[in-house]
């Protein structure tokens, strides 16, 4: 048997490697029309900032190794420009050459990518605006940026005329991952960074009130967000300069300008194999990563998956999908009944010594799919024990099912363990977890990791308590009009109050309770939740309507967020 397999990053190459495990005897062509195979493109934004400063980091298998390791024909700067399904052949393309050949094949595995979206704005050709997708893009930019300081570093014992300036300004288009971790990477290289996105929250897959959190944050380390606005135009200045037009009319100077405006999967050969094409754009596979054509294969970023809460399909770019789908296509080739589960989109971003995370489902995901069974909560437990240094909050959002329980989402933000709770969480997921399973989740515990109680367990035991009545909740959008119980100390009001709410400190509120209405239904707050379940736990039990406001004054601060 020949496969033939386009693509040798990371759908392809794990697909190639895997196979050549599970089949001595299987011929197989691995086909990459860049000049690298394997490597790491989630590192090209922190060589661009010099956090790892030597390309060759980048490339964690080589050609060489596919061909001895491996004995996989692996061909570099060689493209596949045409598929014949019907005689299984394809056209290959030798960049060196320029020669074309045909191959045969018995499968076929298509792990192209996905192309930079780059609209066809005026001046987007301009030179110093550029994408971040593989090596020579990053080696581009470095230089690029080199060009200019390495000029100005020859020019400090020099007393003429300036000439030349220092590159310094730099416009981000997009604030996904990439336009983020570029912003930030070059933030550290010294730049001046204007990051423009057209949508009114940067990381789209988070929900806005999170998403805001980590907006004061990145602005905060040096970002400036021009939220809410398109680019309309690139300009070269009189001076050599660069300068970004927005569609609301700013113009903003720029020495480089970054496009990181999404993806879209390569679905040219696909079409030419007349494959079937689903909804979102994306080439369309089944559990077992098999296409239309039961002899071609697709996987990464390429493919539409099955959203893993929603059942919906989705396009999910991301490293470690592509990677199980490229091991799960070999298996099958192999003769293996192995299945994708569907992805739960689980990512992290760094940022700044900080880390946001999410996994499954966001609210406006499910809302936007007309899902309303479910609940959320807010909470801000410590990364590890209080007592312990450094222990950091993390902001959390849990979402669940109200009808079962099952987990359907969380993202978190945080200095410290991010990871370690969002993984933990996705697992659940995964398992079809509830929120009772958090609560009694065993995780690992010594003062300096985490507590005796995980943030994990924590976010388990508070949404059980919401589900099992113990403790009705609200949120700031609809209890802003209700009655408000503030439970902190008055010095903690000096800092911070919600308008027109009573205050009544915790330790007070035994002795205090004919002061609050029984007709009403009465919304406690205090800093994050923690003495108002206290509180609401004493209303209720004395024949009061009380609800404990999730997240308290920390999630109003996001709910403030939203509406300035
Ligand atoms: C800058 C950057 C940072 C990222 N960071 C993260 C991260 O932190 N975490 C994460 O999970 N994901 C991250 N990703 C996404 C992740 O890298 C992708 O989801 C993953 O690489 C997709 O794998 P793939 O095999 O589908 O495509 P790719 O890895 O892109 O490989 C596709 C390859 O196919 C080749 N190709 C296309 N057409 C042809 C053809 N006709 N003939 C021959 N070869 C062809 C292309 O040249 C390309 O090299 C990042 C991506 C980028 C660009």
């Amino acid at each position: 048997m020949k496969v033939i397999i386009v693509g040798g990053v990371a759908g392809g190459a794990s697909c190639a490697a895997r196979l050549r495990r599970l089949d001595e005897k299987v011929e197989i062509l691995m086909v990459e029309r860049g000049p690298y195979v394997s490597y790491a493109n989630c590192g090209l934004p922190y060589h661009i900032g010099g956090v790892i400063e030597r390309e060759r980091s980048l490339l964690v298998a080589s050609e060489k190794t596919f061909r001895e390791q491996f004995a996989i024909d692996c061909r570099t700067r060689c493209e596949v420009v045409g598929v014949s399904p019907g005689k299984k052949t394809v056209e290959l393309k030798n960049h060196v050459t320029g020669e074309v050949t045909t191959e045969r094949y018995d499968k076929l595995v298509l792990s192209p990518g996905a192309a930079s979206v780059r609209p066809p704005l005026p001046g987007i050709d301009l030179p110093g605006i550029f994408q971040v997708r593989t090596v020579p893009d990053a080696r581009a930019i470095r230089e690029w940026i080199e060009k200019g300081t390495l000029f100005l570093s020859g020019m400090n014992s020099y007393s003429g005329f300036q000439t030349v300036r220092p590159k310094t300004r730099a416009v981000v288009v997009g604030g996904g991952f990439i336009g983020l971790e570029t912003a930030e990477n070059l933030v550290h290289r010294g730049f001046d960074v204007t990051l423009v996105e057209m949508l009114d929250q940067i990381l789209a897959p988070l929900d806005q009130e999170m998403a805001r959190i980590v907006e004061g944050y990145v602005e905060r380390h040096g970002i400036r967000l021009a939220l809410n606005d398109g680019v309309a135009e690139f300009k070269k200045t009189a001076n050599g300069s660069l300068e970004v037009l927005t569609k609301s009319g700013k113009a903003y100077p720029a020495d480089i300008v970054i496009i990181a405006l999404g993806v879209r999967p390569e679905t040219l050969l696909a079409k030419m194999a007349g494959l079937e094409i689903g909804e979102r754009g994306g080439i369309r596979v089944d559990e077992q990563m098999r296409t239309s054509n039961p002899d071609i294969f697709a996987v990464g970023d390429a493919v539409e998956v099955k959203d893993f809460v929603t059942g919906q399909w989705s396009l999910i770019a991301l490293a470690g999908p592509a990677n199980r789908q490229g091991r799960i296509a070999a298996d099958v080739i192999a003769g293996r009944d192995s299945r994708f589960r569907g992805t739960q989109g689980t990512s992290i971003i760094g940022l700044f010594g900080a880390a946001a995370a999410w996994t499954g489902a966001s609210e406006k995901t499910l809302n936007r799919v007309g899902d309303k069974d479910f609940e959320k909560i807010y909470l801000y437990p410590n990364s590890h024990a209080g007592y312990y240094p450094g222990a950091r909050p993390i902001a959390m959002k849990v979402i669940f099912r109200k009808s079962d329980g099952r987990l359907l989402g969380a993202q978190a933000l945080g200095e410290d363990n991010v990871d370690k709770r969002i993984s933990a969480l996705a697992m659940a997921l995964q398992m079809g977890a509830t929120i009772y399973d958090l609560e009694e989740t065993e995780l690992c515990y010594a003062p300096q990791f985490g507590s005796a109680k995980d943030p994990v367990n924590f976010a388990g035991m508070v949404a059980a308590d919401v589900l099992r009545g113990d403790m009705p909740i609200s949120h700031w959008d609809s209890a802003g009009k209700g009655f408000l119980l503030d439970v902190r100390e008055p010095a903690e009001l000096a800092v911070e109050h919600a308008p027109g709410a009573v205050n009544i400190p915790l330790g007070q509120l035994r002795a205090r309770l004919g002061e609050l209405p029984r007709d009403r239904e009465i919304h406690v707050i205090c800093r994050s939740g923690g003495r108002a379940y206290y509180a609401t736990r004493i209303l209720l039990q004395n024949g009061f309507k009380a609800r404990t406001l999730s997240g308290g004054m920390l999630s109003r601060y996001h709910a403030l967020l939203l509406v300035n």
